[in-house]
Parts: structure tokens; C-alpha cells; sequence
């Protein structure tokens, strides 16, 4: 399912005031050819939502008419940086801070709750032009975790903090920091409690400076073990020809004990190499850490030679699916080629290259 055709590097052909007309545009295909020129590149980017259990007879036709206005807002995003010559790094950031504000996603405000009914937020992102990366796991004031996850590759020797340490750095990076409450969303409360309840787990009392509970029930909680995720992540190459990666997360719902995934790990959940490709990974945490998925993914380009979208399936198709684990990924190789491979019925996403029509989609049986 949704293979792309190969060599998605387009040629501008249209003016960049068509960009983001919505118009299909003409386009020709580049083929890997060319993929090392140092300058010219055509940017490109990618984007998603989170994979899962996401079909079309469940899905209310508002809700999914916004979760489509929101990809593409944050795909336009990340690509204005990258149009008017920006790095990849700036649109990775750009694109997931609105996706980190936005509460329909499971990142910054509208995470998932853990168990503790704590938010818990973990970030990563990565430059491909020089390997550098930062990460932070289950941080809890910070508006924006991906700027705090760079931050941390710009402004410590290290590449991963945790926890209140994390948090104390990011006030001493000088980022925006936010009451807990603020990622306090009623919908995701209500599915916490729900699934607390199915395990036979203790509700904790309700967060202090949440708002007092609605009047009127809440729909769209979602039931428990309902696998659908909501991580943001998006990958993308300049103009320069450097590729970057970033993910953001609230985690898994219900959450125990400072778990951490895969997405502020880097190559399990985020990588990104110019010698190969970038990656960002969403489903269950667990078996994308086991499976090193996204630097597998970009391994099988740089040793073996595989064009992306092999490289991708092999991964989740054969390894992710063969360990019955869920989720997917999105890819973004130096040559321009878009990827995207999941083995769940649904991941949000999309994809704008340069002079190229913005694609979004939802479920399996779309493009
Ligand atoms: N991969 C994330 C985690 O396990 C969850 C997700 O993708 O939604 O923390």
C-alpha cells in the first residue's frame, strides 16, 4: 500500500505564487538523478499525525475535515521556511510547533495523559547535515518540547534529557514555559479515565488548574486500547540539500512508571542522515525501539543501496508487522523522494514538494 512513485524530486515547472494554490500543477519527475548536487535542491517535506486504528465509518466528517485543515496548515508552514531558503531544521520546528499547539494531536497541548494524570511530553529532532540531536523525555512545562529538544543539541554537550532536570533546562534556555493545566484537554482526560477504568487502574484526582468538568458529556473519547496515536512528526530537505527530523509526543495513553517511546530516541523513533534519509516514527513505542526503526530504515538505504520506499516497507511491512507491533513512518531521502509506509488503517499525513501539489491523507486506501 501506499507506494509512491519512485523519484519524487519535481521540477518546478509553475511559478511559486501557484505553490500553494491547491492546483494541480504540472510536474516532471527527476528520478534519483542528481541526488548529491550540492545546490538546487528542490525542498520537500513531510508530515504526520500519528498512525492507528483510524477509519472512515468511525470518523465524524468535521473532525476529519479539521484534522485535513491542520496537516495541511503545518505542511505550509514547515514549507514557507523552506521556499523562502530556510532550513530544514527551521521548517521541522516551525511545522511541529503549530502541530504542538493545535489540541487535536497528541503533542504539546492535547497529549495523552499518563497513567498518574500527569502530561508527560517527549521531543527529538535532528540535523542531517551534521548528525547533531537533541532529545527530551517526559518533560512537563515546556509550550514547545521540539525547541526544547533543540535547544538541547544547540546549547548542551548533551543529546538526551529526562524529567525535571529537562525542565530546569529548559527555563535556563529561556523557552516558553507553561502551567501543566495548558496541555489539559477534556477529551484525552476522558479517555484516560475510561481506560484506567478498564484496567482496573486508580483515576487520578483531576489536574489542578484544569477547567471544572463539562455539563454536557464529551464526545469522541475514545475507547480504551482504541491504538490510535496522534505524535506528530515531520521530515524535510532544503535547498542546501540537508535533511532534518523531528518528533513530538505525549507518549501512550495511561502511560506507567516514566516510560519513554521511541520518538525522542534517536533511531528509533527520529533520525535523520544526509548520506541517507530522514525519518519520523508513530505507533507503539515499544517495538520501534526494539526494531531501531527509523536508522534501520535509513541503513538499508545507505549499505544496501534501497530506494526509500523499499527501505520503508521492508521495515514496517516485514519487521514492525513480523514483531506485531502497529504504527508507521514518514521519509524524506537527499534526492526529494516522499515516503510514507504504516500497517495500521489509518496515519494522518502529508507531503508538498516544490512546485508540487499538496497531498493529505488519512486512510490506507488513499494515495
Ligand atoms: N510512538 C509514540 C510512543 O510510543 C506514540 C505515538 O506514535 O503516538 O510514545
Amino acid at each position: 500500500m501506499d507506494r509512491v512513485s519512485e523519484g519524487t524530486r519535481m521540477k518546478m515547472t509553475g511559478s511559486i505564487r501557484n505553490l500553494f494554490s491547491g492546483a494541480i500543477m504540472a510536474t516532471t519527475f527527476a528520478g534519483g538523478a542528481g541526488a548529491q548536487q550540492p545546490t538546487a535542491h528542490h525542498w520537500a517535506i513531510v508530515l504526520h499525525g500519528g498512525a492507528g486504528i483510524i477509519e472512515r465509518a468511525s470518523m465524524n466528517p468535521a473532525t476529519e475535515a479539521a484534522y485535513r485543515a491542520s496537516l495541511a496548515e503545518a505542511t505550509q508552514a514547515g514549507a514557507q521556511v523552506l521556499d523562502r531558503g530556510g532550513t530544514s531544521l527551521d521548517a521541522v520546528e516551525a511545522a511541529i510547533r503549530i502541530l504542538e499547539d493545535d489540541p487535536l494531536f497528541n503533542a504539546g497541548r492535547g497529549a495523552d495523559f499518563a497513567a498518574d494524570g500527569r502530561n508527560e511530553l517527549d521531543a527529538a529532532i535532528m540535523d542531517g547535515s551534521n548528525m547533531k540531536a537533541g532529545a527530551v523525555g517526559d518533560v512537563t512545562r515546556s509550550r514547545h518540547p521540539i525547541s526544547l529538544a533543540r535547544a538541547v543539541m544547540e546549547k548542551s554537550p548533551h543529546v538526551f534529557l529526562v524529567g525535571q532536570g529537562a525542565d530546569e533546562f529548559s527555563v535556563y534556555a529561556g523557552l516558553e514555559q507553561v502551567d501543566p493545566s495548558y496541555f489539559f484537554t477534556e477529551r484525552r482526560w476522558q479517555s484516560l479515565v475510561k481506560q484506567l477504568k478498564k484496567e482496573g487502574l486508580p483515576i487520578p484526582p483531576r489536574p489542578a488548574g484544569a477547567p471544572p468538568p463539562p455539563a454536557e458529556p464529551v464526545t469522541e473519547i475514545e475507547p480504551p486500547d482504541a491504538h490510535k496515536y496522534g505524535t506528530v512528526g515531520v521530515v524535510a530537505l532544503d535547498r542546501a540539500g540537508n535533511l532534518a527530523a523531528g518528533t513530538s509526543t505525549g507518549g501512550t495513553q495511561a502511560k506507567r512508571w516514566g516510560r519513554v517511546g521511541d520518538s525522542p530516541i534517536i533511531g528509533a523513533g527520529t533520525y535523520a542522515s544526509n548520506q541517507s534519509c530522514a525519518v519520523s516514527a508513530t505507533g507503539t513505542g515499544e517495538y520501534f525501539i526494539r526494531l531501531t526503526v527509523a536508522r534501520t530504515v535509513c541503513a538499508l538505504v545507505q549499505y544496501k543501496g534501497m530506494k526509500l520506499q523499499a527501505a520503508a516497507d521492508e521495515v514496517v511491512h516485514q519487521e514492525l508487522t513480523g514483531l506485531d507491533g502497529d504504527g508507521g513512518v514518514i521519509a524524506i531521502a537527499p534526492d526529494g523522494e516522499m515516503v510514507w509506509s504504516f500497517n495500521t488503517p489509518g496515519m494522518y499525513r502529508a507531503r508538498l514538494a516544490e512546485g508540487g501539489k499538496l497531498e493529505v491523507g488519512i486512510y490506507n486506501d488513499e494515495p
